[in-house]
């Protein structure tokens, strides 16, 4: 009587959740208003599409030279590692 067969199995990969990545190009434009744009045009114009997004990382930053955010502290208080400016109180989120 035969063996029966083993079974055997290797790593592979599966492709899963598909989609379609857009980069905007927007000069100096603000990258949020034209990806919203984006967005608005793929919904007139583009069939096939069951769901779009506008999608962004969020960082931590220097509101004045715009590097991440990383304060340090000497004898005058506070401030901004990149830029030395000194740290005041967030404005209220707009
Ligand atoms: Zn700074």
């Amino acid at each position: 009587m035969a063996e029966p067969e083993k079974k055997t199995c290797h790593k592979t990969t599966r492709r899963e959740n598909f989609r379609v990545v857009v980069e905007p190009d927007c000069g100096t434009g603000s990258e949020e208003s034209y990806c919203r744009d984006i967005k608005t045009e793929i919904g007139r114009h583009v069939d096939y599409v069951k769901f779009a997004s506008v999608e962004y990382d969020t960082l931590e930053v220097c509101s004045f030279c715009g590097r991440a955010w990383e304060p340090a502290k000497d004898e005058e208080g506070p401030h901004c590692s990149g830029c030395g400016a000194d740290i005041k109180e967030e404005p209220p989120n707009d």
